[in-house]
């Protein structure tokens, strides 16, 4: 039984799940068919501290894929793999006002605008290391658990479908190619993004994911080390300034904390130094984020005054 404070958080919480569950709005993401099966019901409310507490509500256990979350976890490594200049040659750090999945590349350095954007991401893709794709596969499935603090897996219907209908990725890629920020071979490089793209995660995982950006790269429950700490802030930046899609300035001037979104319906957010949220709900808005866990973050940011730029 949760007691004092503990108890305090895990009633908030279920207070919050009661109402957020109850909104309405929004639709499931249908442009990958497997994630057209998602049930819009589904609501989940998570929170990992830096000393290693969680507090849930709702549907927190339930398994989704991670999706476009991916992408601020993949850029820490590619960091570190690489190093900052190496990586900024392929891929910038500015925001775009455009779709997450704009084919529009920087014109001056002919990259991608930043590593939130489905491009910068696919570039992103190519540095995971391994010599064949189920090396590659191993080695980012290797980084996500090491995340979350537990082995997770790929949702192999979502990897093939994104794999049968991801020709604008395809396109993407392709022109990437042409351009010179990716060498490889494009559907090897897809190949590695879309597997990224479907990695089942939990509501809590993805907290502790947030928590472990919160504590400077170190997964809080394991005492594991993720991401190298000199990153983190790397990562933190282009999440306040990209990671919410083309509502990531509305998003910040709302609820002014580092995020990203994804398409099955998750939102990871991180209070730097402290601790990590994340909440699941399907159904999403027209910019592509959970139309629940937008409202949910608004509230909890509100609630325990975490916006970073308000200072009461
Ligand atoms: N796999 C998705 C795509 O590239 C990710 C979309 C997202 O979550 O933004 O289309």
């Amino acid at each position: 039984q949760p007691s004092g404070s503990d108890g305090l958080v895990a009633d908030y919480l279920a207070e919050l799940h009661f109402r957020i569950s109850r909104l309405s709005g929004g639709n499931v993401a249908t442009y990958i068919p497997e994630l057209a099966k998602a049930d819009p019901k589904l609501c989940g409310i998570a929170i990992a501290t830096i000393d290693g507490k969680t507090y849930t509500a709702g549907d927190a256990d339930y398994e989704f894929t991670i999706q476009s979350v991916s992408k601020p976890f993949a850029y820490g490594y590619a960091l570190e793999r690489y190093g900052r200049e190496a990586v900024l040659q392929r891929v910038g750090v500015e925001p775009t006002g455009e779709a997450f999945n704009s084919i529009i590349l920087d014109e001056v350095h002919n990259r991608p605008f930043n590593p939130m954007v489905n491009a910068g991401a696919i570039a992103i893709a190519e540095t995971i290391k391994g010599a064949t794709g189920e090396e590659r596969a191993e080695t980012m499935l290797t980084l996500f658990s090491r995340l979350a603090g537990r082995r997770l897996s790929i949702d192999e219907a979502v990897f093939r479908s994104e794999q049968q209908t991801g020709h604008r990725n395809r396109a993407i890629a392709y022109m990437m190619l042409n351009s010179g920020m990716i060498r490889g071979v494009p559907e090897d490089i897809l190949d590695v993004y879309f597997r990224q793209c479907s990695v089942r995660v939990t509501c809590r995982d993805l907290a502790v994911m947030a928590a472990t950006l919160a504590n400077d790269g170190v997964n809080p429950l394991t005492g594991e080390r993720a991401i190298a700490a000199e990153f983190v802030a790397d990562v933190l930046t282009v999440m306040n300034t990209c990671g919410m899609y083309n509502y990531a300035g509305q998003w910040s001037y709302d609820v002014g904390i580092p995020a990203k979104s994804g398409v099955a319906g998750s939102i990871l957010a991180v209070i730097p130094g402290q601790l990590g949220i994340a909440v699941f709900s399907p159904p999403i808005d027209q910019h592509g984020n959970s139309v629940r866990g937008v409202a949910a973050c608004k509230e909890i940011a509100q609630d325990f005054r975490l916006n970073i730029f308000r200072s009461h």
